[in-house]
């Protein structure tokens, strides 16, 4: 092949022949084809290849379109004597891996300095874009990692990329940041001198009339003529760009990534609107490239913004709170109170694996798991709630804490981490050890001289027998014996309050007859009181058929006994107190549940105290200081009934009575026979 303007120096020539850039140099004025390399001619229809076109005007070589795009590009090198560089999508070639050419136009000037020939280089550029703004966002992407302003970097790097392949005067890159009332600055690179205001303006108005909300809603790019369009124009957002020196055109890409508008790109451009519109194309592009980065960066934003949120709640829990991950067994999370509890600094917590704990048994509290343990539980899927743990400390120290432990499951279903709240409650609970301790030691000390004045009251009892004694010394020993006695069952209930917490209480379970039991103890009751009146009903229960039960008979007594001794304690002298059974039937008649209703006329509960007197020490707060008791006997009947798988409530108003109801179940076998 001739190559008349190389043909002087032949390696070089060789050279080019394997370059991937294609030559081609045309006469001006004429726009004919002087010679092209095989690269360029690659561009070209076949028939026109292999040194055909030379000789003929482009016109006749490029399609209609083609052909007056080119001609309006070498029109401005001419007139203008610039280099002029544009990106050409229109070409397929045989270098499959690139869509699109960066043409670059330089004029040749001839010896009188006339401007004669252009030359005309074209680069296959898609692969070379798309490398290079790939590598440039990677690059930006790991810098923005751990900075916050990661929507303005990668603007920034988008429009560095997209202005190493076009010059326009100006890029920018706008985003609505404060509640779509204007568009702020994000990002702009410029070729105007500084004398030129080389300045995009740090913000716009979004204004209802101007070209920003126009191409935003319409969602296509907007050419604005400025030199034409302009002149007269009020609006403040495209009076900003009459102020940009040299700029004949602004073309405004609104930036959607699906339903979301990111804001806008901006190129000024000094050529005219048909050198332009080659551009739109590859900056639309971009822009919609920009638009998911932007989406991507605001929500990774968001999510460390939110995170960072629930860390500092966290952080402030008065609770401890443990992250592990299920895959590695690390601790990922911990708060500023877990650290204390756990009696290290949150470093050597965070990012460190369960199994860096020494696992040993503490000596105080061999029953208590060890707060890992409740972890690994949650690991392997299942929950745990308030269940006392024990810590050992590494400086030697124990602790002891309530915690809850839960798996934590992605939207796939993978479990994925587990979480652990915990308080400590080794304050709380050496207090309550010393309570319990207290009571023992009352227990005991309390009981020995009591039962030394109940049995000396019972001899002076017996004495009476043989020596008359007066009737004041008959009342006193009645007083002191009923006290006495009073004072024993207060001394009992303590006890068992504390062994209830070591879960000492044991039942002696036998098949009894509930009715009798109960009314047995009614009975017992009656003919101790005589201040009150008592009635029992035996609602729905035939006199003569027993509710068998398996229950513990003594301690259905005792039930009995405290609800009735309160029943007694708060209810005026001479009222009457109500007992009744009722039974509860399947559709064959046979029961399978007993409710035992005693019903009072005292005082009532107030509605604030009701859902308290269940628990320990609890005693309403308008009871007066002369009524004696502890605030535990309905915590032991509320217990013991649980523990014979009922229930207890109450249902009281303040000075209507109250009444407890005690649900029992039955063996329902004893009838089926
Ligand atoms: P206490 O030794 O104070 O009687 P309990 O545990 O038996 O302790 O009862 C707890 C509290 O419940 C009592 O202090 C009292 O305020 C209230 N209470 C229990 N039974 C009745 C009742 N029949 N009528 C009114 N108040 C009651």
């Amino acid at each position: 092949m001739q190559r008349p303007i190389m043909s002087s120096l032949p390696s070089t020539e060789r050279i080019l022949e394997h370059l991937s850039v294609g030559i081609a140099l045309f006469e001006a004025h004429t726009w004919r084809f002087l010679t092209a390399d095989t690269v360029f001619e690659s561009l070209l229809d076949p028939q026109w290849q292999q040194g055909r076109a030379r000789g003929h005007p482009f016109r006749d070589v490029f399609s209609e379109t083609q052909a007056s795009d080119i001609e309006a590009c070498f029109c401005q090198v001419v007139e203008k004597g610039c280099h002029m560089t544009l990106t050409w999508p229109l070409f397929q070639s045989r270098l499959d891996t690139a869509t699109s050419w960066l043409w670059e136009l330089r004029p040749l000037h001839n010896s009188s300095g006339q401007i004669d020939q252009v030359l005309v280089t074209a680069s296959p550029m898609t692969m070379q874009i798309m490398r290079q703004r790939q590598a440039v966002i990677a690059a930006m992407r790991e810098r923005l990692r751990h900075t916050p302003q990661e929507s303005a970097l990668l603007a920034q790097a988008e429009v560095d990329t997209l202005h190493t392949f076009y010059h326009p005067l100006a890029l920018a890159v706008y985003a609505p940041l404060q509640a779509y009332q204007n568009v702020t600055l994000l990002a702009t690179r410029t070729t105007l001198q500084q004398e030129d205001v080389a300045h995009m303006p740090p913000q716009l108005p979004l204004d209802s009339q101007g070209v920003f909300f126009k191409a935003a809603h319409e969602r296509t790019p907007v050419l604005i003529d400025v030199a034409h369009s302009l002149e007269d124009t009020q609006n403040r957002e495209e009076r900003w760009w009459l102020t940009l020196p040299k700029a004949r055109h602004v073309l405004c890409v609104p930036l959607w990534c699906r339903d979301q508008w990111e804001g806008m790109l901006v190129a000024a451009f000094e050529e005219d609107a048909q050198a332009i519109e080659m551009h739109v194309q590859t900056l639309m592009e971009g822009g919609s490239e920009l638009a998911e980065e932007l989406v991507h960066a605001r929500c990774v934003q968001e999510l460390e913004e939110a995170r960072r949120r629930v860390s500092k709640i966290l952080d402030y829990l008065p609770e401890g709170i443990l992250l592990v991950e299920a895959t590695t067994g690390k601790i990922r999370y911990a708060n500023t109170i877990a650290a204390q509890v756990l009696g290290r600094p949150r470093e050597d917590l965070v990012n460190h694996s369960l199994n860096e704990w020494t696992w040993r048994r503490g000596t105080d509290h061999q029953q208590l798991m060890e707060w890992n343990f409740a972890v690994i539980y949650a690991l392997s899927g299942k929950a745990l709630t308030s269940q006392e743990c024990l810590v050992n400390k590494p400086d030697g120290r124990t602790a002891i804490i309530l915690c809850s432990a839960a798996p934590l499951y992605n939207t796939a279903g993978g479990l994925v981490e587990a979480v652990l709240v915990f308080q400590d409650i080794t304050a709380h609970k050496s207090l309550e050890q010393q309570k319990n301790e207290f009571f023992a030691m009352a227990n005991h000390e309390l009981r020995t001289p009591l039962t030394s004045i109940i049995g000396y009251a019972e001899l002076l009892r017996l004495q009476t027998a043989h020596e008359p004694a007066s009737s004041f010394q008959q009342e006193a020993l009645g007083h002191i014996l009923e006290e006495g006695d009073h004072l024993t069952r207060l001394i009992q209930d303590l006890q068992e309050v504390s062994s209830l917490d070591y879960a000492q209480l044991k039942l002696t379970i036998g098949t009894h007859d509930l009715r009798d039991l109960v009314v047995q103890q009614v009975q017992i009751v009656a003919e101790q009181t005589k201040t009150h009146t008592f009635r029992l009903l035996l609602d729905d229960v035939n006199p003569t058929q027993a509710l068998w039960g398996r229950v513990d008979a003594q301690r259905i007594k005792q039930i009995i006994r405290n609800v009735l001794s309160n029943a007694i304690k708060y209810s005026a002298f001479g009222t009457e107190i109500t007992v009744g059974i009722h039974a509860f039937r399947d559709a064959r008649g046979i029961p399978y549940d007993a409710e035992i209703r005693i019903r009072d006329q005292g005082i009532g509960i107030a509605a604030h105290d009701l859902p308290h007197i269940f628990q320990r020490f609890y005693r309403a707060s308008s009871l007066d200081a002369a009524t004696s008791g502890f605030g535990v006997g309905l915590y032991l009947t509320h217990a013991l009934v649980e523990r014979h798988g009922g229930k207890i409530r109450v249902e009281s108003q303040e000075g209507q009575g109250s009444t407890f109801f005690i649900l029992l179940p039955l063996l329902r076998d004893q009838y089926s026979n």
